[in-house]
């Protein structure tokens, strides 16, 4: 019986890329793992995959009874909804600590670096196994997305070196080129449904109780949201009512300026004022700086639900 790989719902690149780089790995070295994914891929996915000749993972969403390796998260509302009677044989995340547990002992790779792939990439290394070029190329992109080209707060001197490293075996010369190719991909957001717009990059999070669901758009240019901006506000207030969500945010994020405007729909009107110092208005505030959830919006949310 193979081990499966997998990542969060709604898979991003960086828990698709590390659920196809961890597979060939531990196959390499002995083990039968099987990459997967919960859900539908985003077009930068589908971007970065077809760019190095891969086939998406299977999408597979029960695991009862057996083994899994978790990647990119490790969060219980994050994963497979039977992940409690699932066999966990590993977790290699870069958030923080969530609260799957396991009965058993397990390999625990948790780094505080830019992306999941840099802590795979240190277990090639390891492990001596040499990466082949295409999973070198996938790699490399989903540190330079969840990075935002190493520009996020929550890049590393470690994530700097794995992309030189991996552009290197994956011949690409100017990796910086590519992370924007994929960046002009990810801002395609024209035509595209509204809800899926909200859902695209979406996570839940559980704040002392409270349900939060955080979205998150990064573009090149925020101007590409003027038309389509009040729609989006209608539906974030729609999905928070529709999952009893105490809040629901919307950040769009310019990676050019290095901020964020954020859309809310929250009982606490005072949600922004209190987490982030700025008071929203007409449900809208920007937050100069911030281009990470992870890192600048989660932590301030979550102590300022109390
Ligand atoms: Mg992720
Ligand atoms: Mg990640
Ligand atoms: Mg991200």
């Amino acid at each position: 019986m193979p081990a499966y790989v997998v990542g969060h719902k709604i898979p991003d690149s960086d828990s698709i890329a590390s659920a196809i780089a961890l597979s060939y790995l531990k196959t390499t070295i002995g083990e039968d793992a099987v990459p997967a994914r919960l859900g539908e891929l985003s077009p930068e996915t589908k971007f970065i995959l077809e760019k190095f000749g891969f086939e998406q993972p299977m999408l597979k969403t029960s695991y009862a009874g057996e083994g899994i390796y978790i990647v990119d998260h490790s969060d219980k509302i994050l994963g497979p909804d039977d992940i409690d009677e699932a066999i966990i044989l590993g977790i290699i995340d870069h958030h923080k600590l969530g609260d799957i547990t396991t009965s058993t002992p397990l390999e625990c790779w948790i780094r505080p670096v830019g992306c999941t792939n840099t802590i795979i990439k240190m277990m090639y290394d390891f492990h001596s196994v040499a990466i082949p070029k295409n999973i070198a190329g996938l790699m490399m992109c989903a540190i330079l997305s969840d990075t935002v080209i190493f520009k996020s707060p929550t890049c590393t001197t470690a994530d700097i070196k794995c992309v030189e490293a991996l552009a290197e075996i994956a011949g690409i010369e100017d990796f910086k080129a590519v992370g924007m190719e994929m960046f002009e991909v990810k801002s395609a957001v024209v035509g595209t449904p509204v809800r899926e717009l909200v859902l695209r990059d979406f996570k839940d999070f559980n704040m002392n109780g409270k349900k939060v669901g955080i979205g998150q758009l990064e573009v090149i240019d925020l101007a590409i949201f003027d038309d389509m901006k009040a729609d989006l506000q209608a539906d974030i207030a729609k999905l928070k009512a529709e999952g009893d969500r105490h809040s629901v945010l919307l950040l769009l994020t310019d990676i050019m300026k290095e901020g964020s405007e954020v859309l809310v729909a929250s009982d606490d009107e005072n949600l922004t004022l209190n987490a982030f110092g700025s008071a929203s208005s007409d449900g809208k505030v920007w937050l100069d700086g911030v281009l990470s959830r992870k890192k600048q919006v989660v932590p301030p949310l979550q102590e300022s639900l109390i």
